[in-house]
């Protein structure tokens, strides 16, 4: 993972380690597959690995097909592509949220409308969603912010009422659940990313999870240039090279074989950092849905207007002690890119999210003195 902080700055270092935001732990099985696939020369996408990881992973999303591809934005790309969402199509999604929502709608040719944040669980609010549809509308992309679940029960009841897909964008989810289910595997299509400071990673990747039979078909179609069964180098749709290979499927199967064990040390870590951080006035901790598990991705804090730094200070004065975190998404609307397309919206929650919030160092691997540490760190900036 990088280690930089913040640009131009020269982190004090404690001892010589600076705590980072997220960083991967290898040291399972990983080295052992991965050598496995360059002894037996198998390293594209043909090898074994892919299949086992494909079936490991959406067992343990309790969905019957998985698709991996070679990113969670591509992931996310072939599940509208497998349902054919194009140009005239509108696709609701959260306003606060990683690009990657956005961009997979636009790469259809397809229009992404934007639904507010909700301050209560900082997911799409679902009370906003029904205002937005349409009769172009044919899917609602939630994500799960930051590991926590989206409140799935009303937007599953909304698309049914309206006949439209639910495309989870669980990228940042592994293993949280919503009502006792898996998330991805709650929707129609569930999506997850695999990059290297993701919950579960393959270095870069993705993967599509689904118990739609055809939606697993045309992916995997779709995924490999759309070749066709009938002939060889024959294409009757435009497909794409969205492949993982053997040798990233070998370290996102040896992953998922400690897939529990990732998941209970980051809710762990967000209990500790949750227990610790309560007593400090002027910060908001991070809300989990009601009737959820959340993975806690990554342990986030909203820095109110009470405190005595600002967002911003307080983030400069833990990258001076060795600290590194992050802020918040921009939301889509003040995307430059997106500027001239929502030009005119308001998402004031989405807004304000993004003013006061960032994300603390968060591995799995993160140590209790560590997390002390931050937390001391910031106990110090409140004065
Ligand atoms: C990380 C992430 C993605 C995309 O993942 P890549 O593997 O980097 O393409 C998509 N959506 C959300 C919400 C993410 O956090």
């Amino acid at each position: 993972m990088r280690k930089d902080i913040l640009p131009g700055r020269e982190p004090k270092l404690i001892g010589d380690k600076i705590i980072s935001v997220c960083e991967p732990m290898l040291e399972g099985n990983e080295a052992k597959y991965v050598a496995d696939c360059i002894r037996s020369t198998w390293i594209s996408s043909a090898g074994s690995y892919v299949t086992r990881f494909e079936e490991k992973f959406s067992a343990a999303c309790g969905t019957r097909y998985a698709v991996a591809c070679s990113s969670g934005t591509a992931a996310l790309h072939l599940a509208l592509a497998a349902i054919e969402i194009g140009k005239e199509d509108e696709v609701i999604i959260p306003a606060f949220t990683m690009i990657s929502t956005a961009l997979a709608v636009t790469y259809t040719g397809a229009r992404a409308i934007l639904v507010d944040a909700e301050a209560r669980t900082w997911n799409m609010d679902c009370d906003l969603i029904e205002e937005k549809m349409t009769k172009k509308t044919k899917a609602i992309m939630p994500v799960h912010t930051y590991g926590n679940p989206a409140i799935m029960d009303r937007i599953l009841e909304i698309a049914r009422k309206h006949k439209v897909c639910v495309i989870e964008d669980a990228a940042e989810a592994h293993g949280a659940e919503y009502k006792g289910k898996k998330v991805g595997g709650i929707g129609d299509i569930g999506c997850f990313s695999f990059y290297a400071n993701k919950i579960i990673t393959t270095g870069e990747g993705g993967i599509l999870v689904t118990n739609n039979e055809q939606v697993a078909k045309t992916s995997r179609k779709l995924r490999d240039m759309y070749f066709s069964d009938e002939r060889h180098f024959y294409h009757r749709r435009i497909g794409f090279n969205y492949r993982m290979t053997n040798l990233q499927a070998a370290v996102g199967l040896a992953q998922t074989e400690r897939f529990d064990e990732f998941v209970k040390t980051r809710r762990e870590n967000a209990m500790l950092y949750a227990s610790l951080l309560k007593s400090i006035v002027g910060l908001s901790l991070m809300p989990e849905t009601p009737s959820a598990k959340s993975v806690y991705w990554m342990y986030s804090i909203l820095v109110e207007d009470d405190f005595p730094l600002t967002r911003d200070q307080l983030r400069k004065q833990l990258a001076d002690n060795g600290i590194e975190t992050r802020s918040f998404f921009v939301p889509m609307h003040l995307q430059p890119v997106y500027l001239n397309i929502y030009k005119g919206e308001k998402y004031p929650v989405a807004e304000e999210l993004c003013r006061k919030g960032m994300y603390l160092p968060s591995a799995s691997g993160l140590t209790k003195e560590e997390i002390a540490y931050v937390v001391d760190t910031i106990k110090d900036c409140a004065g």
